[in-house]
């Protein structure tokens, strides 16, 4: 068959990054993380000092920014211009706007048209490639060879974000903290009027409550080669 192009959607925390990448390295994919383009629009933003909630002022930097996305799954990267972000994106204060500046229509029009030319060109180049999103099999890749919904509990996910943070900030988070943190960005995620979080009704649930990361990737490698398969 032509290069899989597998569309991944899901709830914050849930593993869906991890899952994407072990994916899409088993099987010499190339990686898009949309939600890093998200967080570097909303870095130029806070970078801007311009207000996230200001719509007119969020969409004006949006329309100029040039975003790089680097995809190779081993190392995915996101410039803003010849700026590096991939690390400063993860950091607290863009978590914190980062559903405000997304909920804005002109930048998600803008990224998602900066999405399908990165899934094209994945194509064109004969990879197949995995996106992760939040509507991705729904708006921007509806026609994707495989969907998935990727979730878990949100007493999980809080643990698992709570662990990685302390990993990557020798800080130690209050889980309950982390909790409700996570569950207020799903809730800002799949209310908001344009493209909200949402399972696509073709999409596989991945829960990755009670498995290991390798389970889940293993999970999704059958799908991606029974794509393979003859009908
Ligand atoms: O996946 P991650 O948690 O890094 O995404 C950060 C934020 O970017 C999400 O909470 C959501 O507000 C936004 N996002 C989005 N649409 C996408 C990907 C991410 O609105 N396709």
């Amino acid at each position: 068959m032509r290069a899989p192009v597998i569309a991944v959607d899901g709830t914050a925390g849930s593993g869906k990054s991890s899952v994407c990448r072990g994916v899409a390295s088993a099987r010499g994919l190339r990686y898009l993380d949309t939600g890093a383009m998200y967080r570097a629009v909303t870095w130029a933003v806070l970078e801007a000092n311009a207000d996230p909630h200001d719509a007119d002022a969020v969409a004006a930097i949006a329309d100029k920014v040039v975003l790089i996305s680097g995809t190779d799954p081993a190392a995915p990267t996101i410039h803003v211009g010849d700026v590096d972000v991939t690390t400063a994106v993860r950091g607290d204060a863009v978590t914190a706007a980062v559903s405000a500046v997304s909920a804005v229509p002109a930048v998600r029009a803008r990224l998602v048209a900066v999405q399908r030319e990165v899934v094209d060109a994945a194509r064109a180049d004969a990879f197949g490639v995995v996106v992760e999103g939040r509507d991705i099999t729904t708006v921007v890749l509806p026609d994707a060879d495989l969907k998935l919904f990727v979730t878990a509990d949100p007493a999980v996910r809080a643990a698992r974000r709570a662990a990685q943070d302390a990993e990557r900030e020798g800080e130690h988070p209050d889980v309950a903290v982390t909790e409700a943190q996570l569950r207020a960005r799903d809730a800002k995620d799949s209310s908001r009027d344009m493209s909200p979080l949402a399972q696509a009704a073709d999409a596989v649930v991945v829960d990755t409550s009670h498995v290991t990361l390798d389970e889940s990737i293993a999970q999704v490698i059958a799908l991606v080669d029974a794509l393979a398969e003859p009908s």
